[in-house]
């Protein structure tokens, strides 16, 4: 389907969600705007935070702004249009988007990037211990609020339990842990437990995992393989072997799932309710609308919801969009097998993984600094 606008009119191209994919697009307009169209922002809150600094703030090692984006300053200077709403269904036949306090905005290409969410948070939501890792925005400032308010029995330390196993998890129980060795804070001490019904760093190397494993115990981060979390209540969480841990704030930072906004627009959605697109990033219901970072699924080679692939398909969005108007040619987006990880330990090292390579050295996480500082310096 390609709808046609009356000649004259500007078109529109509305971004829902500027993550790091839509980003891209609103920075490469600042200099190369797409004749005869208009560009619209929609986000749901006005900074976007870069993932990859999170753990890194968290720890005290950034500050708070050096991994926010403002998001009005960035649309400002490519003289486009943003709206702090939120989506609450697409018409797809009157090429709309609807919310639910103002009037619906039409597009002529829209490009959904709303991420995703840690799986099984809404299960859980109603426990007081709950802080979702989603959204990023917030985090921080929730954690905070948590770990003050807490109250422990006198003389113990705070039990924060981190569930999910996967890389962010790791680096998360690593930094909080670190800064809170620098005593700056009014509620230290505290332990840290990491529960995953997986195994832990799952998708890196055993060598790395080894390493990450060693590190872990060495700083007494407890891990819980093979546990599934399954109730979370006033004081404590429950493992589906019916063991029952103390706890007095659950950081909830599971594996990507869709957010439930996308399984309510009408459009092809994978197994798992992302939006399944072909591989110039289209959704496969409708060829105005594209899908991408963690909301998109390429139905033909799927990969892993992480920020490397996000940010790899910005040069081919951002082709695309101009393609579509021009009716010429698109790329497509090929994910790699493989990529540089870089995992930060809070300490001011970094575990590196690259190809054969594994090491944990200060050399590391300055590799990651430049990396990260300079990614989000471009829209800065
Ligand atoms: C702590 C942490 C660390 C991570 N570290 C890494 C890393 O080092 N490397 C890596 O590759 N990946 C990392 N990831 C994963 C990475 O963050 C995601 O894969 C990446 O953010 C996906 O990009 P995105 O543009 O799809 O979504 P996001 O970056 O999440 O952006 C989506 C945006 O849409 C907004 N939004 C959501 N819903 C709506 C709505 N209904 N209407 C309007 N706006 C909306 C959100 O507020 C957000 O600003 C990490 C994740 C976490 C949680």
């Amino acid at each position: 389907m390609t709808a046609a606008a009356p000649i004259g009119r500007a078109k529109n191209i509305v971004l829902l969600g500027i993550g790091h994919t839509n980003a891209h697009v609103v920075k490469e307009w600042q200099t190369d705007p797409i004749p005869g169209c208009k560009l619209i922002c929609i986000s749901k809150f006005p900074t976007a935070t870069y993932s990859g600094m999170l753990p890194g703030t968290l720890g005290r090692q950034f500050r708070d702004d050096e991994m926010r984006i403002d998001l009005k300053g960035l649309v400002d200077r490519a003289g486009a249009e943003l709206v702090i709403a939120e989506t609450s269904g697409l018409d797809l036949e009157g090429g709309e988007l609807h919310f639910s306090d103002r009037p619906p905005l039409r597009f002529d290409a829209l490009s959904i990037g709303v991420g995703s969410m840690p799986a099984g948070w809404q299960q859980h939501s109603g426990s007081p211990l709950m802080v979702p890792i989603k959204p990023m925005q917030t985090f921080l400032h929730r954690l905070d609020e948590h770990l003050r308010s807490a109250t422990t029995e006198p003389a113990s330390p705070l039990r924060v339990a981190i569930v999910g196993g996967g890389v962010s998890s790791v680096e998360i129980a690593l930094c909080l842990q670190q800064r809170i060795k620098k005593g700056q804070d009014p509620f230290s001490p505290l332990t840290v437990q990491i529960f995953t019904s997986g195994r832990i760093a799952e998708g890196m190397r055993a060598a790395s995992v080894r390493r990450i494993e060693k590190l872990l115990a060495s700083r007494q981060i407890d891990v819980y393989s093979g546990q599934r979390v399954v109730g979370v209540g006033d004081r404590e969480l429950e493992t589906e072997d019916g063991n029952r841990h103390g706890a007095d704030c659950v950081i909830w930072a599971t594996g990507a799932v869709a957010p439930p906004v996308l399984r309510t627009l009408g459009l092809q959605t994978d197994g798992r309710g992302f939006i399944a697109t072909g591989k110039t990033l289209q959704s496969l219901t409708d060829d105005r609308i594209f899908a991408v970072g963690d909301s998109g699924t390429v139905m033909e080679s799927p990969s892993p919801k992480a920020g490397v692939y996000a940010v790899r398909q910005c040069p081919i969005l951002w082709h695309n969009l101009r393609a579509f108007f021009n009716h010429s040619p698109m790329r497509s987006f090929e994910p790699q097998s493989d990529f540089l990880k870089l995992l930060n330990t809070g300490d001011g090292k970094a575990l590196i993984e690259y190809g054969w390579l594994t090491a944990h050295a200060r050399w590391c996480w300055r590799l990651k600094t430049w990396i990260d500082k300079r990614f989000v310096g471009e829209f800065q």
